[in-house]
């Protein structure tokens, strides 16, 4: 219990903090090597794609150990791809046709948030409506769903479907079609973070597969 209060205080950073911290880390990257800005501002050429939840516990280069320059990111509330959406779309034509990723990662996690209010039928202006492809996904997998008494597993079963869906809907997508069409090395993959061992599993994975 101790363990888990000195945790979220030490979360809970000061304004001030955030600052001086910046100054600290930019100091000891350029204690490690002089140039490593220098490098970091000639330009970028990340080969992943990073679409995943805001949950402020999921942040993508920590959990993937990666560095600046290695991910390109879009992060919105339960990792939705809505194929209408300028904001993502935009970030997957720049990541595709610009930045030549080679793959793009759809990663959402156990107990999201967003799924949970989605499974209750949010109604909130904005939340309800940004949330509905989970409402309809939830509706569709009502067989599977009801059968897992659990509310924890059924939850978490949700956060995976929640996951494989928006892979599928990438894959079917005319951006990653024509980039497939062409050749490109792509892979889309389905991922999901646990939270409470820290650890990602694979759920899905689709190579270059145009529509015949
Ligand atoms: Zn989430």
């Amino acid at each position: 219990m101790k363990i888990a209060s000195n945790h979220i205080q030490k979360r809970r950073k000061p304004y001030g903090e955030i600052l001086s911290a910046n100054k600290a880390w930019a100091k000891q990257m350029i204690e490690q090597d002089a140039d490593y800005f220098k490098h970091l501002a000639l330009g970028q050429y990340p080969d992943y794609l990073w679409i995943g939840c805001s949950d402020s516990r999921v942040p993508a280069a920590g959990v993937s150990q990666t560095e600046p320059g290695e991910l390109f990111v879009h992060r919105n509330i339960a990792n939705q791809v809505i194929t209408n959406d300028f904001n993502l779309m935009s970030v997957v034509k720049y990541a595709v046709d610009y930045l030549h990723v080679k793959h793009i990662v759809v990663c959402g996690h156990y107990g999201c948030g967003g799924v949970i209010a989605a499974m209750k039928n949010n109604t909130d202006k904005y939340l309800g409506d940004w949330l509905s492809g989970i409402k309809e996904a939830y509706k569709r997998n009502s067989l599977e769903l009801d059968a897992i008494l659990d509310e924890k597993e059924k939850i978490n079963r949700m956060c995976e479907i929640n996951v494989e869906r928006q892979i599928e809907k990438l894959a079917s997508s005319s951006l990653i079609q024509k980039a497939w069409k062409k050749g490109k090395e792509l892979q889309l993959h389905g991922w999901i973070f646990d939270l409470e061992t820290g650890l990602i599993t694979p759920l899905t994975e689709i190579h270059n597969k145009p529509k015949q």
